[in-house]
């Protein structure tokens, strides 16, 4: 039995650089042009200053996990070999309040504490696609 395709990320008008620089194993953050705040995900207005005016900058690849949650049933049977898994929402440490999501990697989701600290990795999944997650450090 064949498992069906996965879906994939809708990249629009703010997200594209980021998913772009993914895929070159880059993790950007957006930051404010008019109040130099850091925001993730990518979005056209500062939630701060309602500035339109935005750049991108390396963001320091760390950060603690905030919180998780662990898939043990198959909601899409494109990632039924993949279960259990687990989604981490993790507070970076380039700043307060900037958080970014992702798969874990490289421990079972049994080993996830509050806090723990980890770093982003690349998960090439073909030659278009690189998915962001995090391992523990
Ligand atoms: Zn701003």
């Amino acid at each position: 039995m064949s498992l069906p395709d996965r879906p994939r990320p809708d990249l629009d008008r703010d997200s594209t650089p980021w998913w772009e620089a993914v895929r070159r194993h880059e993790l950007l953050l957006q930051r404010c042009d008019g109040c130099g705040t850091l925001r993730f995900p990518p979005r056209a207005v500062c939630g701060r200053c309602r500035s339109r005016e935005a750049g991108w900058v390396p963001a320091l690849g760390t950060g603690r996990v905030a919180s998780w949650t662990v898939s043990h049933q198959v909601f899409m049977r494109a990632f039924a070999d993949e279960v259990p898994y687990a989604v981490l929402h993790v507070r970076l440490d380039d700043g307060d309040g900037v958080f970014m999501y992702g798969n874990l990697a490289g421990t079972n989701p049994a080993e996830i504490e509050p806090d723990m600290p980890v770093e982003a990795v690349f998960a090439d999944v073909d030659h278009e696609l690189a998915l962001v997650q995090w391992r523990p450090r």
